[in-house]
């Protein structure tokens, strides 16, 4: 499955954000961005920039794609789903990307990142349900059982990413039995517990242009 394998910190530079892309590095001193807070590349340090209403709708667009890892194709055929659904596009397409298997691993703390939850799932770790998955993008609903395999428990970096849950937090919408290595869906997410600084309205403009 293709994705974006750009460097990571870069991206939290030019999105003049953290973007929690690297795992136990983010929250260290090692961080790139808490090292040199400004824009990536020659021109990074610029000051005085004429910024476009354009640009800084396609840069909400990529600061998005790049939390969640996805590519330009991938987060289009996102938009187009959540826009044929009821209710505010917007919200509708932050709520499917919650939904995704990866970020629901990352949520509950199995995997550092959202990229070591998505390697968890294509390695055939996660079980939805008794069932084994490894398709990052699969949605999960209400009273969806997500377990660790069995005898992927005593992984060091699974056992590692769980012990430091407790500093991110589980989201509501899920219900973490951490000796289990077990978990439920409580209910679908809601916009209110998405607490990433995200404006998708400004994504939902300039897809419509
Ligand atoms: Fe971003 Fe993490 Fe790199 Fe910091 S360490 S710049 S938060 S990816």
């Amino acid at each position: 499955m293709a994705r974006n394998i750009g460097a990571a910190c870069r991206r939290c530079r030019r999105e003049n954000l953290k973007l929690y892309l690297k795992g136990d590095r983010c929250y260290s001193d090692k961080c790139s961005f808490e090292r040199r807070a400004f824009g990536p590349g020659q021109h990074g340090q610029s000051r005085f920039k004429k910024v476009s209403d354009y640009a800084i709708q396609l840069r909400e667009k990529q600061k998005v794609k790049s939390m969640y890892g996805m590519l330009e194709g991938q987060f289009r055929r996102y938009f187009h789903k959540a826009d044929l659904q009821k209710g505010v596009t917007g919200e509708n397409l932050l709520v499917l990307l919650e939904r995704r298997l990866d970020n629901t691993v990352f949520r509950l703390g199995f995997a550092s990142s959202r990229n070591h939850a998505r390697q968890l799932v294509r390695h055939n770790h996660i079980f939805v349900n008794d069932k084994k998955v490894n398709i990052p993008s699969f949605i999960v609903s209400v009273n969806d059982v997500i377990t660790i395999r069995e005898k992927s428990r005593t992984n060091s970096h699974i056992v590692e990413s769980l012990e430091a849950i407790d500093r991110r937090g589980v989201p509501s919408w899920l219900e973490l039995n951490k000796d289990a290595f077990s978990a439920t869906v409580k209910t679908l997410p809601v916009r209110e517990e998405i607490t990433m600084p995200i404006q998708e309205q400004l994504i939902v403009e300039l897809y419509s242009k």
